[in-house]
């Protein structure tokens, strides 16, 4: 399907296509099988303008908008999965929060570099106590003393955790309140007090490197505080509403090659004296898929275009999200479906697909709370 794209947004992803294509899939296999971050490849696309996409020129981005993000996103997930991730929660995590919370001296110190991809922007939210439950569960603490905030705590599953160049940090600032004691801080990686803790084994996604981050007697200046104290929750739920249409495009982009891939093969296989293609019960699997995934599409489409109209996108970004990682995750069964045994080699890319798509239906708001999100917005607005 071809939704009515700008010239601008169809030239953004067809040159980020072609990126992706020419150097990044020859080494989707290998980056899975290796499990390391593929720095040479940011390198690169920091060269072509991507780290800052939706980033305004002023602050060393390209100026794009939502739906040429949620493309370039798509295009680079279909070749890798762990490239798509690593590159969505740049974006949408490390720089987003500061583009739209920042201060100016923020924005110039903070949000540049990773715009002009010297680094990469990671966010910390998740802790032992709270993934789904940010409010009851984030217990790392930021204490004003003078001029400085010293954090204490420890952050799981941190994107880039690792190798970023700063993380925007969600603490607790005022433990009397709920919610509304909580804060964000951007806190440079180099700081003193940040420890690195093991890189996690995952089950896809391999080469974005997951980690916990310790925070230990850690002191950056008071004006690292993005945004107002207190304002943190609002500033997580904003930015998670933005990045849910990011990885709605990242499972679209895995649910493509899925598709893709199994098409291609369902004409080259052949039982029973024709190409498995003819037969009716691997037809159905791929309209099926095809089918989803276009009804994905348009409902990631809704969401951006609602956020680039600046109109209330969070029901929509649920929805994207939502069924864009359940439609992925049935395409990438059924493409492992259609290539039989062979589908459950790593000879073949589509277990890769199945097992990165996995972390859609998880990240960023599971599929319960989208659920929840969506069922909340809509009664919400019925009375
Ligand atoms: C590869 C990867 C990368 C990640 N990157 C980041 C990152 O960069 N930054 C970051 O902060 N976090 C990150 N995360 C963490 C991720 O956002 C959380 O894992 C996710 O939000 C779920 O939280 P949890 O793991 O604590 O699960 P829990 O909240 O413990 O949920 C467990 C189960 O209970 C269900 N559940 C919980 N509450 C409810 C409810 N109210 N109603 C119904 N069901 C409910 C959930 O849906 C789920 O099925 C990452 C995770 C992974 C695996």
């Amino acid at each position: 399907m071809d939704f009515e794209l700008t010239e601008e947004q169809r030239a953004i992803r067809d040159a980020v296509r072609e990126f992706a294509e020419k150097e990044i899939a020859p080494r989707a296999a290998e980056i899975d099988r290796a499990d390391e971050f593929p720095a040479e490849i940011f390198r690169r696309m920091g060269e072509q303008g991507l780290m800052g996409l939706h980033i305004p020129e002023a602050y060393g981005g390209a100026g794009a908008d939502v739906i040429a993000q949620a493309l370039a996103v798509e295009e680079i997930a279909r070749v890798s999965g762990s490239v798509g991730l690593t590159y969505a929660a740049h974006l949408s995590l490390g720089c987003s929060p500061i583009f739209n919370f920042g201060t100016e001296a923020q924005k110039k110190n903070w949000l540049v570099p990773l715009a002009r991809g010297e680094g990469l922007g990671a966010l910390a939210l998740t802790e032992a106590k709270g993934g789904s439950d940010l409010a009851g569960g984030v217990q790392t603490t930021a204490t004003r003393e003078g001029n400085e905030w010293i954090i204490n705590g420890t952050k799981m599953y941190v994107t880039s955790g690792a190798i970023c160049r700063s993380i925007n940090v969600l603490c607790r600032t005022d433990s009397a309140q709920g919610h509304r004691g909580l804060s964000m801080i951007i806190v440079p990686r180099e700081t003193r007090g940040v420890v690195i803790g093991k890189v996690e084994e995952k089950m896809g996604l391999h080469g974005s490197l997951t980690t916990q981050i310790f925070f230990e007697d850690c002191r950056v200046p008071q004006e690292n505080l993005l945004g107002k104290a207190g304002e943190g929750f609002k500033y997580a739920m904003i930015t998670l509403d933005g990045g849910r249409i990011g990885i709605g495009a990242m499972a679209l982009g895995l649910g493509r090659a899925a598709l893709e891939a199994s098409i291609k093969y369902a004409h080259e296989r052949e039982a029973f004296g024709k190409p498995i293609a003819e037969m009716q019960a691997i037809q159905f699997m791929i309209a099926d898929s095809a089918m989803e995934l276009d009804a994905a599409r348009l409902l990631i489409m809704q969401a951006a275009d609602l956020k680039n109209r600046g109109v209330s996108f969070t029901t929509e970004a649920a929805m994207a999200k939502l069924f864009a990682s359940e439609a992925a995750d049935r395409a990438c069964h059924h493409a492992i479906q259609i290539h039989g045994g062979a589908g459950y080699l790593r000879d073949f890319p589509v277990e890769r697909y199945y097992r990165d798509n996995r972390l859609t239906l998880i990240g960023e708001g599971t599929s319960e709370i989208l659920r929840h999100v969506i069922a909340r917005e809509i009664l919400k607005a019925s009375v």
